[in-house]
């Protein structure tokens, strides 16, 4: 490829959301910008996670110097150890998403053969011809970074996930002046979180939120619920300092949570007050108006703390009548069946709900329709590309920037996979590069070494168990036997055996549910699919595809 243009591939984020990945390349040069996860949408029947392809990288293995991260939410580093297991490259990023990528490493066994390198708002880095500088950014989550990567081609600014927070509760700011001298000197493209770019106005600070949650703790009198996302650092210091206000101690519940709270202790962005933080095993002695459960699960995940308590079916823990119950975060879109179910549970076991809709439980950490102008007209941008979000956001960026004089033919609708090559004063696509998901299937934290990625491999090496189950909606009980269909999973003879036994244990695992377990179609897929995986693991030794059909009659 020629030297005087630079390359810029999104591998994901651009017309869906999350996922989200870039690589630049100059020449010889390949930088990758973040490495994020999707969650599964409810139809991903038996998958974990969705990650990028990085087939481009692979193809362009001996190019590629970096990866940079720009702060530590999963839609940003959750694909992180899927891409080194392909291509394996230093990883950058500000000390706390360091922190929380470490843990990702760890999982999956790379944290020994990784080199992390930290960096610093302002410090620069030098790749062959592409050269770096870190920017703070204001987001929900602290150390948050957008890039200014300069080439002999022009300069392209990337914002990370942002929002323009004049008071963020740790002080960092904005890096203003060094945006605005990028504009002065002229910034080739612009590439802009468009996560809110449909919501007018500011988004409020984060601060914000502070005030709401506090009224929910007078009035409490009883235990109080709070959910939030693990990564949600700003959120959980909020929580804390709360607790100690209202003479409350905080129980925090889920490994990810546990584990967040303390990368971000150690690494001094999370100040715990001395004697809040309790154990699990302490909760019997803590009076329920002394007490405060912090928990994930804000989506409504089938096997979270969250759910199980909504359900009644915590091992240690149960929401009783007074209780309160805070939703502090974003419902993400095609998760609002599942969130609103699991409100319904908890007001039937007597609980008082505050989410984001009538509460302010939450404020966004993207910025909205004049912050983004703000961005534009900071920058000043001669190309302008909307990045991290659905189509139908992308273009309501596209519209705010023709609202700030942007010409038209200069902003680019691009989406991921889409080659884009920017020269000094021009700009086309030009083709695709191979992109697309991978769906994966976790498994049990000890076996994470074998990841199984459910592809046709998997499918032709494994097989795939149908249970096919009919729930009577009106009784909540089983009408007839469960029916059990393998394909390509174990031979005649012995695979009926086993079958046998399967429907025996799909047939345990609903008696074990609750009515309102039964009732619900998605809590139950998932408790016969784990179920199932346990019983195949165990009794033959593979890993076959279950698909739990279940008709409600
Ligand atoms: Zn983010
Ligand atoms: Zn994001």
């Amino acid at each position: 490829m020629m030297n005087d243009q630079i390359e810029i591939i999104p591998l994901g984020g651009l017309g869906e959301f999350g996922m989200n990945s870039m690589a630049i390349r100059q020449g010889d040069d390949i930088i990758v910008i973040d490495a994020g996860l999707m969650f599964p949408r409810d139809d991903m029947l038996g998958v974990d996670l969705v990650v990028p392809d990085f087939a481009y990288l692979l193809e362009n293995e001996e190019k590629v110097r970096a990866v940079i991260l720009t702060h530590g939410h999963e839609d940003h580093i959750g694909a992180l150890p899927y891409l080194l297991k392909d291509v394996r490259v230093p990883v950058y990023g500000t000390p706390l998403t360091l922190g929380l990528a470490r843990g990702r490493l760890e999982e999956n066994g790379l944290l020994g053969d990784v080199e992390l390198r930290a960096v610093a708002p302002r410090d620069t880095l030098d790749f062959g011809s592409i050269h770096v500088e870190i920017l703070s950014m204001t987001h929900s989550i602290a150390d948050s970074i957008g890039l200014a990567v300069t080439t002999p081609v022009g300069t392209i600014i990337h914002t990370g996930d942002f929002k323009l927070d004049q008071s963020p509760p740790n002080r960092n700011l904005t890096d203003y002046g060094r945006l605005s001298f990028f504009g002065e000197q002229g910034v080739l493209a612009l590439f802009s979180d468009s996560t809110n770019s449909e919501r007018p106005g500011f988004t409020p600070s984060e601060n914000h939120v502070r005030r709401h949650i506090e009224q929910v703790f007078y009035s409490s009198p009883n235990k109080i619920v709070v959910a939030c996302f693990a990564s949600s650092i700003h959120r959980i210091q909020i929580i804390l300092e709360l607790a100690q206000q209202f003479s409350r101690r905080v129980v925090p519940v889920g490994r990810r949570m546990k584990e967040n709270i303390a990368i971000a202790s150690d690494l001094g962005y999370l100040n715990i007050p001395a004697g809040v933080l309790a154990e699990i095993s302490e909760c019997q002695n803590i009076p329920d108006d002394e007490l405060v459960i912090l928990s994930t699960g804000t989506q409504g995940e089938p096997m979270a703390a969250l759910t199980r308590l909504a359900f009644g079916k915590h091992k240690d823990l149960a929401v009783q009548e007074g209780d309160s119950v805070i939703i502090s975060a974003r419902v993400i879109p095609g998760n609002e069946g599942r969130v609103s179910r699991l409100i319904n549970h908890f007001c039937r076991r007597g609980a008082r709900v505050f989410d984001e809709s009538h509460w302010m439980m939450h404020v966004s950490g993207h910025a909205s329709q004049e912050e983004l102008k703000l961005m534009l007209n900071l920058t000043r941008p001669r190309f302008f590309v909307p990045i991290h979000g659905e189509y139908r956001q992308l273009y309501a960026h596209a519209l705010l920037a023709r609202d700030v004089g942007i010409p038209k033919d200069r902003i680019i609708l691009a989406e991921t996979g889409d080659i884009l090559i920017f020269n000094a004063d021009s700009f086309r696509i030009e083709g695709k590069a191979p992109v697309g998901r991978r769906l994966i299937d976790e498994g049990g934290v000890a076996e994470l070494d074998e990841v199984v990625i459910r592809d046709r491999q998997h499918l032709s090496e494994e097989g795939v168990v149908l249970a096919v189950v009919a729930i009577n909606k009106a009784t909540g009980r089983i009408e007839g036997s469960p029916e059990l269909v393998s394909r390509g999973h174990v031979q005649e003879g012995e695979g009926a055996a086993f079958l046998t036994e399967a429907r025996e244990i799909v047939l345990k695992t609903i008696e074990e549910c609750t009515n309102e377990e039964r009732e619900d179609s998605l809590v139950l897929s998932e408790a016969i699919r784990s179920g199932l995986k346990r019983y195949f693991r165990k009794r033959t030794g593979t890993r076959p595809m279950i698909v739990p059909v279940i008709f409600e009659i």
